[in-house]
């Protein structure tokens, strides 16, 4: 019976990896934070403690199985077929598909939620994480892959698959915790910081959306050097950490703005 019970966890176990992993998340609400407003960063501290908004940050992946939001499951990822025209995939972002994944929807009903009330503590906290699986490429793959959990490969000497090695291997590589990475992802990309905080939200989806693809292109010629996937991916993986860092600021600095 119990031997049962873990092959059907096995199982199911590829479904149930994490967006970003919980260093991504963290990276991605260190910067956000580091980019509030002082009366926006006040503001999400005091609903969720000081600096909240990153100890938090992976709370949505961690009740993923919990019966608090039971339907929040399938709000962390939007499988997109590929060879989308831009008119299509735009259409999907206000015309959300019926089955494939609920980010679209998850995040413009947040978005409203806290427009209406600020002080909703669990919408802000699904807010912060949900953006940042937004633009985790692999959160945009194939509903057939399950989003790349299913395109098996390797990362040095070990199986892995490509959902995973975006979740994570990608940023573990780098070796710097996630201040660290905060940091020097700000420094490295202060010049996009302007153009990032006024992109539109077409924009922002269209450049994850061609990385998707791009990574699924690539995959048909992976020869497993892992060393050279680094090099050839590390830039295109950091951009996405600090774009979704940025736009998430911009975002809370919008609902939590100072009205005199
Ligand atoms: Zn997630």
């Amino acid at each position: 019976m119990k031997k049962t019970y873990f092959l059907i966890l096995l199982l199911l176990s590829p479904v149930l990896l994490f967006a970003w992993g919980q260093k991504g998340h963290r990276i991605v609400a260190q910067i956000a934070y580091d980019n509030l407003t002082q009366y926006a960063q006040q503001q999400v501290d005091s609903l969720l403690s000081e600096k909240g908004i990153i100890w938090l940050a992976n709370w949505p992946d961690e009740i993923r199985s919990d019966t608090v939001y039971p339907s929040s499951h399938d709000w962390h990822y939007q499988d997109l077929p590929a060879h989308l025209t831009e008119q299509q995939l735009f259409s999907t972002l206000t015309q959300y598909p019926s089955h494939g994944g609920n980010l679209w929807r998850a995040l413009d009903s947040l978005n409203v939620c806290l427009h209406t009330n600020p002080l909703q503590k669990d919408a802000l906290v699904f807010l912060i994480h949900l953006i940042g699986d937004s633009f985790c490429p692999m959160h945009l793959g194939h509903e057939d892959d399950l989003g790349g959990n299913k395109v098996k490969t390797r990362w040095f000497d070990s199986p892995a698959n490509l959902h995973k090695i975006w979740d994570e291997h990608l940023i573990e590589s780098q070796g710097y915790s996630y201040t660290e990475y905060a940091q020097y992802l700000q420094i490295k990309y202060i010049d996009e910081k302007e153009t990032i905080t006024n992109a539109s939200k077409q924009d922002l989806v269209l450049q994850t959306y061609l990385l998707t693809q791009d990574i699924y292109t690539y995959q048909q010629t992976f020869d497993n050097n892992t060393y050279y996937y680094i090099y050839r991916w590390r830039n295109p993986m950091e951009r996405q950490l600090y774009t979704a860092g940025i736009r998430l600021a911009a975002l809370l600095n919008e609902i939590y703005k100072y009205n005199e």
